[in-house]
């Protein structure tokens, strides 16, 4: 096994209940050594959860976490090489950024001062604040201050960096600016960073793998391209990006393709994908909004449907077309604004459009029909 494939971090089959209530059902998973892996979901969803069992903070209540291979269950945080960045990154306020990053090696009493140096002013170097050492805390920007609690989390080179929802405090400009720092900064100490948020966008910018998950349950781990293309649920479906979701059922099935009747009445053509359905099933059809393209007519049978033009809104370079199905089911689609036909207008019917690799099928109906209601135009954008 290459030291990139290594497992820092395992989750053997983790359960943590809190009297009845299952937290966190059976986390079972692993963390490649140099690896960016984010766990996403909703409020309450048991990331946080999750994190702090393998920080030590937590103990599950069955199953096992390893670190570096070696089974951590019963070892207290402070003895885990692993280091946790919260949301209030608390720096000591009395002590200058330099003395902030070094207080860990010198309680450590392993390291003589001219190596503390010499670690600690290389940690800033990294993180760009080398010029701020000197300072102290309330001189520094929320961004700096992040960058800060990042060095003195990092200065002992741990085997894994744990990340609760360390940008939540940061405004939207500055978030962005460190979501881009943050995958730097990983990059170059090349340690695996566990990131707990709830934000997709967040997730998909910076991660190599994503752990969704809902309900305690971890739904699907992946590459962002394949959570966004090939979600395992619907679930996912409707968390990462937006999506239109429409509920059909199966008609006849060739083996590679899916003829499938929509609730709105229209037999839509769907590749098989992975799983195998049956003719009478209950599916979901999932359309990304940016493949759907406006037609005046369905050129491709089977690969379109028709409504009416409910709303236009234009959002710079692209345009989102609301359409309205026959049974009321809107379709959301976003389009290249700056090519929009003449004749795309409010009131009026139209089309549709999407090729043939667009359909992605899923067992089961959605709990809602058509437009999922996030706007989140940048995950598509991020991909
Ligand atoms: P958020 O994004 O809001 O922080 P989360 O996904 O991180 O949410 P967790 O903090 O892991 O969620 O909590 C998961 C569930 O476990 C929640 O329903 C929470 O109320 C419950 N929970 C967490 N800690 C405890 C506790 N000490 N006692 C009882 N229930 C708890």
């Amino acid at each position: 096994m290459t030291d990139e494939k290594r497992s820092v971090i395992e989750l053997d089959h983790v359960r943590k209940q809190y009297g009845d209530f299952v937290a966190v059902h059976d986390a079972n998973f692993s963390i490649a050594n140099g690896e960016f892996f984010a766990m996403l979901g909703p409020s309450g969803c048991g990331k946080t959860t999750t994190l702090k069992m393998i920080a030590g903070f937590e103990q599950p209540t069955s199953g096992r976490v390893l670190l570096d291979g070696d089974d951590v269950s019963a070892v207290p945080p402070y003895r885990r090489n692993v280091n946790t960045v919260f949301q209030q990154y608390a720096l000591f306020p009395h002590m200058t950024v330099f003395d902030n990053v070094a207080f860990g090696p010198r309680s450590a009493k392993k390291l003589d001062e001219a190596r503390i140096k010499k670690d600690v002013m290389e940690m800033l170097e990294v993180v760009r604040l080398d010029k701020f050492a000197h300072r102290k805390p309330s001189q520094l920007s929320g961004g700096q201050q992040q960058r800060v609690a990042l060095a003195r989390a990092l200065v002992n080179f741990p085997s894994a960096l744990l990340l609760d929802e360390p940008l939540a405090a940061l405004d939207l400009k500055l978030r962005e600016a460190m979501q881009i720092e943050l995958k730097r900064i990983q990059r170059e100490v090349g340690i695996s960073f566990v990131f707990v948020t709830h934000d997709q966008g967040e997730a998909i910018t910076m991660s190599d793998r994503i752990a969704v998950m809902s309900e305690g349950q971890v739904e699907q781990i992946g590459t962002p391209e394949q959570i966004y293309r090939s979600p395992a649920s619907l679930f996912v479906a409707g968390f990462i990006g937006s999506a239109n979701l429409l509920p059909a059922t199966v008609e006849s099935n060739s083996g590679q393709q899916l003829h499938v009747r929509t609730t709105g009445g229209a037999l839509l053509n769907v590749p098989q994908g992975d799983a195998t359905f049956s003719v009478g099933d209950r599916v979901c059809v999932m359309l990304r909004p940016e493949r759907l393209q406006p037609a005046q007519t369905i050129t491709t049978a089977g690969s379109g449907v028709e409504g009416t033009l409910t709303d236009l809104v234009y959002q710079g370079a692209t345009a989102r077309l609301i359409v309205r199905q026959h049974d009321d089911t809107e379709l959301s689609a976003l389009v290249d604004a700056t090519s929009l036909p003449h004749w795309v207008r409010t009131g009026e019917t139209m089309c549709l459009v999407w090729p043939n690799d667009c359909p992605y099928v899923l067992a089961g109906w959605p709990e809602r029909a058509g437009a999922t209601t996030t706007n989140v135009d940048h995950v598509e954008a991020a991909l």
